[in-house]
């Protein structure tokens, strides 16, 4: 049976790339009756020095805008990953599965480690390898990411292809990314050829899930497009990165294919363009950022959702965990 996992780091700024290029399409898979599991990644997030009264609150915004965003907590199992100590508990395995080359080819630690690698911190460098384990401590099948992850996901099943060969087992599924959607990879508002982030120094780079009408139409309004009108077709986006990136923003959030929104708004110049692309934005972020103040205003029952959840997760983890421990040669 198929069973879905995924994780986004409380690491602030929750943006919309994070929401068209995930969060949207958790909320599909769940309404499609998946199994699913959903995590905020504060683990993940601490590989980059995080303020601990910034990370307690990101974790909760972050859970309000899963719920926000349309994951019902009775549906889905919402949780954060420090309250499952099986994930951290498979992760040592796995480091002792992986490879240190394995790492060093990683896009990510690459980009987020700088020219100063030896000053990065270790767990930034192990990160694929707690992602594997957050995945396969579950046993999950299927993965909804977005495009820059689809390197790390293709590690995770490196490491379950390896650790099933070494121990002579058939224990942890090959798991299958889900990279799906007009907008798998949102980029900056300010450079067609970086991808939006949370941890951007830039807030005019992205579109945050917080903002309010008047800022996310002043950074649609900022964002770098070239001198000529939208094409009447998808091809005549190539080479033109930023002007792309947006149609490819309306066409997600508008839920057409890319070819659609062209064949209705070719011809069209930015200035006309950008002022529509920014109403849509807000008729659809709005009443998710609405809803995310509100559940924020009590952050008790916030932590209470998150408990459940991790109680349920915890128990699916657990089994998988002992019999990994059994497979390994643990005195138990
Ligand atoms: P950080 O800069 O801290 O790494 P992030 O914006 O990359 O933050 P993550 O928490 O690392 O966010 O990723 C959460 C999910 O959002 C992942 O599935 C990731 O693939 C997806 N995602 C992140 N950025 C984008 C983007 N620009 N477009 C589409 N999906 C994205
Ligand atoms: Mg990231």
């Amino acid at each position: 049976t198929p069973r879905v996992f995924s994780g986004i780091q409380p690491s602030g700024n929750l943006h919309l790339g994070n929401y068209l290029g995930a969060l949207k399409r958790f909320v599909e898979m769940q309404n499609n009756g998946i199994e699913s599991i959903y995590c905020m990644v504060d683990l993940h997030a601490i590989t980059v020095w995080q303020d601990p009264a910034d990370l307690r609150n990101a974790t909760r915004e972050l859970a309000a805008g899963f719920i926000a965003a349309g994951l019902d907590p009775e549906k889905s199992i919402l949780f954060n990953q420090s309250q499952v100590a099986e994930h951290t508990q498979l992760a040592w395995i796995f480091n002792c599965v992986a490879r240190m080359g394995w790492m060093q080819r990683m896009t990510q630690w690459k980009d987020k480690a700088g020219k100063n690698q030896q000053n990065a911190s270790l767990g930034l460098f192990a990160y694929p390898s707690l992602m594997a384990a957050d995945i396969l401590v579950y046993h999950a099948t299927h993965v909804p990411v977005g495009e820059d992850q689809k390197q790390h996901l293709e590690l995770t099943r490196d490491i379950a292809i390896k650790f099933n060969h070494d121990y002579g087992v058939d224990f942890f599924p090959i798991t299958e990314p889900v990279i799906e959607g007009a907008a798998t990879r949102v980029m900056s508002l300010r450079d067609g050829a970086k991808k939006m982030s949370k941890s951007d120094t830039s807030d005019a780079s992205r579109i945050n899930m917080t903002d309010d009408a008047d800022t996310i139409a002043r950074k649609i309004r900022k964002a770098k497009t070239d001198p000529l009108a939208l094409p009447s077709e998808a091809k005549g986006l190539e080479e033109r990165p930023e002007a792309r990136n947006l149609v490819n923003i309306y066409a997600a959030l508008s839920e057409q294919g890319v070819d659609a929104v062209l064949r209705d708004l070719g011809g069209k110049q930015f200035s006309e363009f950008k002022p529509m692309l920014a109403d849509l934005a807000v008729a659809k972020l709005a009443p998710i950022s609405e809803e995310m103040a509100r559940l924020m205003q009590d952050v008790t029952e916030i932590d209470r959702i998150l408990q459940n959840g991790a109680a349920r997760a915890r128990a699916i983890a657990a089994p998988i965990l002992d019999r990994t421990y059994d497979i390994v040669g643990m005195v138990r």
